[in-house]
């Protein structure tokens, strides 16, 4: 039923061209933005105030013209890996190659924290893109963390936290260390990444709740965006997602995000083996 409203509600909002009180009106007080305290305007309108001196990447960011957007390609990522047998894992150098051309072609990367703006009917940077990458796999800190931060894009690691440490993922401290600079935010994808749909409730509960908690004690600052494992969904499982309070929430729906599918169900574009750049160019408005 929850499902519906939000629907729904996205409808409303797209109805009445943003009017945030209908918006607000039809929903409980967890999947409300919170209200900023910083980020760059408000960091910027603060030092400008107290005359401080902004550092270039700062000020650069105040310049990039603005404008509300409807559709927003948020892509799907897993493995940055040389490895042709597996879908999942994209060749480095495609990356590399894809990170270059959205710089190029004036694309904005941002992050789920600046999805708040959207949610609120607020402009956001022109061309914006959401980079997600997800499972958490050790070559996100190898081969695309490099790339990101040399072209000073950011994106968005699903973390399954039961899979920390291991061989193939992340550990705490390169999680720790992505997070310091700002570019690289992290969501959850659960503990376990089970079959959300199969669970019993305190399984789902610990899967939902328990992840977030976990990743909030690791990163000390508050996680709000989720990604169903496998894009594996019903209605009681966003229910909870609701409930643990994520904001927002992706599936594997393709497609670009809308707010009209609702902000726990938002669809993604999936970049999959070793797809050439010319069709990377296709798959984006
Ligand atoms: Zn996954």
């Amino acid at each position: 039923m929850r499902v519906l409203t939000w629907i729904l509600c996205g409808v409303l909002l797209l109805v009445t061209g943003g009017a945030s009180n209908a918006y607000v009106s039809g929903h409980s007080q967890s999947v409300l933005p919170p209200a900023r305290s910083e980020g760059p305007l408000h960091a910027t309108d603060a030092a400008l105030t107290a005359g401080i001196a902004l550092p270039a990447a700062h000020a650069k960011q105040e310049t990039v013209e603005k404008a509300v957007a409807t559709k927003i390609p948020v892509l799907m990522y897993h493995s940055i890996s040389d490895n042709p047998q597996n879908r999942l894992c994209l060749a480095p150098t495609r990356f590399a190659e894809q990170m270059e051309y959205l710089k190029q072609a004036g694309y904005h990367s941002i992050s789920f924290k600046d999805l708040e703006d959207w949610k609120a009917g607020k402009p956001l940077p022109v061309k914006p893109v959401l980079i997600t990458l997800d499972d958490g796999y050790r070559d996100n800190y190898t081969n695309a963390y490099p790339v990101l931060k040399r072209l000073h894009l950011k994106a968005t690691v699903f973390l399954v936290t039961g899979f920390l440490n291991q061989k193939q993922f992340l550990t705490e401290e390169m999680v720790k260390e992505m997070a310091a600079d700002g570019l690289i935010e992290f969501g959850s994808h659960t503990r376990s990444h089970a079959d959300l749909t199969t669970l019993p409730e305190d399984r789902l509960r610990s899967e939902i709740f328990q992840s977030k908690a976990e990743l909030e004690t690791l990163l000390g600052t508050p996680v709000t965006a989720f990604c169903y494992p496998a894009g594996r969904l019903n209605e009681k499982t966003v229910n909870y997602v609701e409930k643990a309070g994520y904001h927002f929430a992706v599936t594997t729906r393709p497609g670009y995000a809308e707010l009209s599918q609702g902000v726990l169900l938002l669809h993604r574009v999936r970049i999959n083996g070793d797809l050439p750049l010319d069709q990377f160019k296709q798959m984006l408005p």
